[in-house]
C-alpha cells in the first residue's frame, strides 16, 4: 500500500464529497494484555478506511465490547449489544466465552471471526477461523517430538480445551518406550507454577512440552528456572505460538534446549512492510509512541489483522455493501439475522490471500487448513528458525535437536509399565502355593519376584510377570546365531525385562543389556552327602600325620643316641659303682645304649624311669626332651579327642579334577542351555575341556531344571554341576546333598533388557541402592533361610571336617627346640670333657695332647658301660657333683696321690 494509492483515495473522497457510509464490525475483547491488539485492530482498521480499496465508498466502524474472561452471561449480553448496533461481523473474543458468542453468531447468521482454536465449531455456519487446526498443530507436535527422539517426557498444560492440541503426543504413550507424564499448571495461585515444578524435579524427567497462554509463559519459564530446571541437561518444546515474542534474555544462557514454533516469520518482507505501515499510521494518526515490530507482534493481533483482512476480502467480492445497510440493526430477542450472512461467510470460506500469517485458506468447516510454521530454536545469540513446516512437505529440520541420552533417575520410570519375564526356578521364581485360583503378579513369589517389587516401588514402575514356558534361560545357537529362552523373548519385543537366576555373561551381553549384578556366586558341584565312616582300628594314630609320627621316631632314636654318647663323654656321668669301696678299679656309666633309649621312652609315656642324668649336659638333654614331650603328648591327647568324637565323613569326589578323573563311574552334568553349560564349553582348562567333552557325549547327563538336577543327585550315583548359590539354597533344604569343592568360577546374576534401554540406569541404580540398604542381604536370608523349609539342614552341617591329623607345620616347633637343645647339650658336653682332661693332664703331669686323645679314643669305642680309672692321683673334687659323688671324688682323689694308674689297655 504506497501512499501514492492513499493519496489517490483521499483526493478521490475530496472530490465526490460523499460522506462514506459505514459499516459496522463488533469486536470482544476478553484478555488482561488486550491494549496492544486493541490498537493494533484499530490501526488496521483505520488503514482499509484510508486506503478504500475495499470500501470505496464505506467507514469501517469498530464497536468495542470489553468482556470480563469466562463470563459467558457477559458475553452473550455483549454480543446483543453489539447486533442492537448493526455490526455485520463479530471478531473475538479469545477466551471461552467465544463458544457462546459463536452460537448466537450462528442463530443470527452474523459472520464470527474466530483467532482461536476451538474445538465445538464443527456444524456451525458462520464462523471463520483463523487459527492453525489443533488436529494439525498435533501432528506437527508428534513429528517433532520423534525427530528429536524424545522417548520420556512431561508435558505441562494450562488449559484443559487445549488438550486437544496434545492429545497426539499423549497418545504415543504406551508405558515401554514412551513415557508420558501430564500435569496441569495450577490455576489457583496467582501464577506460581513452582509447586508443578518441584514435582517434576522429583520425577527425574528432563524433557518438557509446555503448552500456556502467551500471558503466562514468561513466568512458567521463569519458575521453571528458579527450581532448578534449566540446565544443559533440559529440553523444552513450546507449543506456544509467541514464543518468540516473550523476553527470552533470561535463558539464552542457561544451556537448555528451547524449541518452539511460530505462525508469522518476522524476516518476512511483507510482513516487515506491514507492520511498519501500521506504525506509521498509528504514528500519524495518535501521535501515540506505541511501536510493534515483526518480534513483538503477537499472533492473535496478527491473526485480528488477518481475520479483517479476510472480513474485507469478503466483503469486497459479496458486493452488497448497500444493501447490507438497509440493515439497521439485529435483534437477540426476535432472531432477526443477517439475511446475506452466511453467503458473507461462504465467501470468506473462499477467500485465497496471504495475511501477516501466511496463506490463508480455509476448508469446508471455515478451518484454517494450509498454513506454514516456523519452527525456532532459542541460542545464546537469540531466536534461530532451524525449519519449518507446511502441508504439502510436512516437518523439515535443517538441524536437529541435541538428542542428549537422559539421565534416568529415582522416579524416572513412573507411569511406565514393563512386562517382566522369569523362569521357575527356585527360590528367584516360583509359583505360589494357594488353595485359592491366583491370577497376574499374584501366582508368583520368589527373591526375583520381590526384586522387582522393591525396584518398582523406588522407581515408580507397573509390571507384568510372565513365564518363560520351557524354563530356558537363553543361549545362542552357534550355526544360526538365534537366541532361545527369556533372551529371545527379550529381544523380540515380548518382554521387557527378564529376571531369575540369570547370570550374565560374555555373550549373552552382546544381545542384550543387563544390570549391575544383583548376587554374585560361582560355579561348584552338588553330590551326596559325605558318608559317615566306621571309625579306624588304629585311630589312635590319627592326632598326628605319619610325617610326624616319622620325625617323632626319628627324634626319640636321636635323642637317645645324643644321651647315650653325651654321656660317656661327661666325666660325672662316670660314677663308682661300690661307693663302699674307696678307691675302685672301674668308673661306671649309667646312660648305655639300653639305658638311654629306656630313660627317653620312660618320659615320652610319661612314666619316668630311676636314671637322673648328673652331668651338666645330660641334664640338658634330658630337660629339652621333657619339655619336647610335655607339648607333644599334649598336642596328641588334645587332637585324639576331637578324633575320637568326631565321626569322619567320607565322599568319593572332592573336586572337578576328581570328578573328570573319576573313575568311579559318578555321571555328570549341567542344565541345558546354561550359562554352566556354556562356562565348560569355553574353557581352555584342560580339566574343564574334558568335562565339556563328556557332557558333550553324554546328553543324557544334562537337566532342563536345577530341580531335575537335584532329584538326580539323590536317586543315582550323579553330580550336578550348578551355581552356588543354587546349591545353598538346595543343602538348606536337602540334607542328602551337599557342595563338594570350591567355586569354578565368579559371576553374577543381573536384570536383562534389550539394549540400550534408557532404563537400565535406573534399574542398575536401584539394585545398587538396594544393596547399600542391606536389603539384598536380606532378602536371600529370608528366601534361602527362612521361606519354604530353609534351614532345615543347619544341624546336620558338620562334614567332618573339624579334626584333621597334626601336621608338622603344626607341632615343627618343638623339634626345632628339641634340636636347639640338644646341640646347647653337646657344646655344654664338650667344656666338662676338655675341663676334666685338662684337670687330670695337670694333675697328674702328663701331656693334655695325650691324655685327650686317651679319653677321646675310651668315648669313640662306644662299648661298655664300665671304665678303669685310669689316673689314681687325679681329683676331680674341684667340680660340683652330688653329695655322694663329691665325698667319693675327694677320697678317692687322695688316695690317687700316692698310686697312679694307667688304663693299661
Ligand atoms: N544361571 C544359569 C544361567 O543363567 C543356569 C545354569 O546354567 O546353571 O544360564
Amino acid at each position: 500500500m504506497s501512499n501514492a494509492v492513499l493519496i489517490l483515495l483521499s483526493t478521490f473522497l475530496i472530490l465526490h464529497g460523499a460522506r462514506a457510509q459505514e459499516i459496522k464490525i463488533g469486536v470482544l475483547f476478553d484478555g488482561e494484555d488486550d491494549e496492544l491488539t486493541e490498537w493494533i485492530f484499530q490501526t488496521a482498521v483505520e488503514s482499509y478506511n484510508k486506503e478504500r480499496e475495499y470500501f470505496p465508498d464505506n467507514d469501517l466502524v469498530v464497536v468495542i465490547e470489553k468482556i470480563p474472561r469466562g463470563d459467558d452471561f457477559a458475553a452473550t449480553n455483549a454480543v446483543c449489544k453489539l447486533l442492537e448496533q448493526g455490526v455485520i461481523a463479530i471478531f473475538g473474543p479469545s477466551g471461552e466465552s467465544s463458544q457462546h458468542v459463536q452460537s448466537i453468531c450462528d442463530a443470527m447468521e452474523i459472520p464470527h471471526m474466530v483467532t482461536k482454536h476451538d474445538p465445538n465449531q464443527e456444524g456451525l455456519n458462520s464462523v471463520i477461523n483463523l487459527h492453525p487446526h489443533y488436529s494439525v498443530m498435533a501432528q506437527i507436535l508428534v513429528d517433532i517430538v520423534n525427530l528429536f527422539d524424545w522417548k520420556v517426557f512431561t508435558i505441562l498444560y494450562e488449559k484443559n480445551e487445549n488438550l486437544p492440541k496434545l492429545s497426539e503426543l499423549v497418545k504415543m504413550h504406551d508405558g515401554k518406550i514412551h513415557i508420558i507424564s501430564m500435569k496441569q499448571l495450577d490455576q489457583s495461585n496467582e501464577k506460581n507454577y513452582r509447586e508443578v515444578f518441584y514435582d517434576v524435579k522429583k520425577s527425574g524427567d528432563t524433557r518438557f512440552i509446555i503448552d500456556c497462554s502467551t500471558e503466562i509463559l514468561y513466568d512458567v519459564l521463569i519458575q521453571a528456572q528458579q527450581v532448578g530446571l534449566m540446565s544443559d541437561d533440559h529440553s523444552y518444546l513450546i507449543t506456544n505460538l509467541d514464543l518468540h515474542t516473550i523476553d527470552l534474555e533470561p535463558f539464552k544462557y542457561g544451556g537448555s534446549n528451547f524449541t518452539g514454533m511460530r505462525l508469522i516469520d518476522p524476516e518476512d518482507p511483507e510482513t516487515i512492510e506491514s507492520v511498519e505501515y501500521l506504525n506509521n499510521l498509528n504514528r500519524e494518526s495518535s501521535d501515540s509512541d506505541d511501536k510493534i515490530t515483526p518480534y513483538t507482534l503477537r499472533t492473535e493481533a496478527a491473526l485480528m489483522i488477518d481475520a479483517l483482512y479476510v472480513f474485507a476480502s469478503g466483503l469486497k467480492e459479496l458486493d452488497i455493501v448497500d444493501e447490507m445497510l438497509d440493515e439497521e440493526s439485529f435483534s437477540c430477542e426476535e432472531e432477526n439475522g443477517w439475511k446475506r450472512g452466511l453467503s458473507m461467510v461462504n465467501y470468506m470460506r473462499t477467500v485465497d490471500v496471504r495475511g501477516i500469517t501466511g496463506n490463508i485458506r480455509f476448508d469446508r468447516q471455515s478451518f484454517r487448513t494450509d498454513f506454514q510454521l516456523d519452527i525456532i530454536e532459542l541460542t545464546a545469540e537469540g531466536i534461530h528458525k532451524i525449519g519449518l513446516w507446511n502441508v504439502t512437505e510436512g516437518l523439515n529440520i535443517s538441524r536437529t535437536g541435541t538428542l542428549k541420552q537422559i539421565p534416568a533417575l529415582e522416579g524416572s520410570l513412573s507411569n511406565m509399565s514393563f512386562t517382566v519375564i522369569t523362569a521357575i526356578s527356585r527360590p528367584y521364581g516360583m509359583l505360589k502355593d494357594s488353595s485359592l485360583t491366583l491370577v497376574g503378579n499374584d501366582r508368583f513369589e520368589g527373591f526375583g519376584i520381590e526384586l522387582i517389587d522393591e525396584i518398582s516401588k523406588m522407581l515408580g514402575f507397573n509390571y507384568t510377570f510372565v513365564l518363560e514356558p520351557n524354563g530356558v534361560y537363553g543361549s545362542m545357537d552357534k550355526k544360526t546365531g538365534k537366541w532361545n529362552g527369556m533372551i529371545k523373548e527379550l529381544l523380540e519385543e515380548r518382554a521387557d525385562l527378564a529376571i531369575t537366576d540369570l547370570t550374565i555373561t560374555a555373550e549373552r551381553q552382546k544381545a542384550v543389556d543387563f544390570t549391575n549384578p544383583f548376587m554374585n556366586l560361582g560355579i561348584s558341584i552338588l553330590y551326596k552327602a559325605p558318608t559317615k565312616q566306621p571309625p579306624k582300628l588304629f585311630s589312635f594314630m590319627s592326632p598326628f600325620s605319619s610325617e610326624v609320627w616319622l620325625f617323632l621316631g626319628s627324634a626319640y632314636m636321636g635323642v637317645s643316641i645324643l644321651l647315650f654318647v653325651v654321656a660317656r663323654m661327661a666325666p660325672k656321668e662316670w660314677q663308682n659303682p661300690y661307693p663302699c669301696i674307696e678307691e675302685p678299679e672301674k668308673l661306671e656309666n649309667q646312660f648305655s645304649m639300653p639305658n638311654s633309649l629306656w630313660f627317653t621312652v620312660g618320659s615320652v609315656l610319661q612314666q619316668g624311669s630311676e636314671l637322673a642324668p648328673i652331668a651338666m649336659s645330660t641334664r640338658m638333654i634330658a630337660g629339652i626332651w621333657y619339655f619336647f614331650t610335655l607339648i607333644m603328648v599334649s598336642s596328641y591327647t588334645a587332637n585324639l579327642a576331637a578324633f575320637l568324637t568326631v565321626e569322619s565323613l567320607s565322599s568319593p569326589i572332592s573336586d572337578a579334577e576328581e570328578l573328570a578323573n573319576n573313575d568311579v563311574g559318578i555321571m555328570y552334568g549341567s542344565k541345558k542351555g546354561g550359562s554352566t553349560l556354556g562356562f565348560f564349553n569355553d574353557s581352555s582348562n584342560e580339566v574343564y575341556q574334558k568335562m565339556a567333552q563328556y557332557m558333550t557325549d553324554h546328553p543324557e547327563a544334562l537337566t532342563s531344571s536345577n530341580d531335575e538336577g537335584l532329584m538326580r543327585v539323590q536317586m543315582h550315583n550323579y553330580a550336578f554341576l550348578m551355581e552356588s548359590t543354587s546349591i545353598e539354597y538346595i543343602t538348606e533344604r536337602n540334607c542328602d546333598v551337599s557342595q563338594v569343592g570350591g567355586l569354578l568360577d565368579n559371576k553374577g546374576y543381573g536384570i536383562a533388557m534389550r539394549k540400550n534401554m534408557y532404563y537400565n540406569d535406573a534399574l542398575t541404580k536401584a539394585v545398587i541402592k538396594l544393596q547399600e540398604q542391606g536389603m539384598l542381604h536380606k532378602m536371600k536370608d529370608k528366601w534361602w533361610k527362612e521361606k519354604c523349609g530353609g534351614g532345615a539342614c543347619s544341624g546336620d552341617a558338620d562334614t567332618g571336617g573339624g579334626s584333621v591329623a597334626l601336621t608338622l607345620a603344626n607341632v615343627g616347633g618343638v623339634f626345632v627346640v628339641l634340636v636347639g637343645g640338644c646341640t646347647a647339650s653337646i657344646f655344654v658336653n664338650g667344656l666338662e670333657m676338655l675341663f676334666d682332661v685338662w684337670n687330670t693332664a695337670r694333675t697328674n703331669k702328663i701331656p693334655f695332647r695325650k691324655e685327650l686323645v686317651d679319653e677321646l679314643k675310651f668315648v669313640a669305642k662306644c662299648s661298655g658301660d664300665t671304665k678303669p680309672v685310669r689316673h689314681r692321683n687325679v681329683n676331680r673334687s674341684s667340680e660340683s657333683g652330688s653329695g655322694e659323688s663329691e665325698s667319693l671324688k675327694s677320697k678317692e682323689s687322695k688316695r690317687s696321690k700316692s698310686s697312679p694308674k694307667s688304663y693299661g689297655k
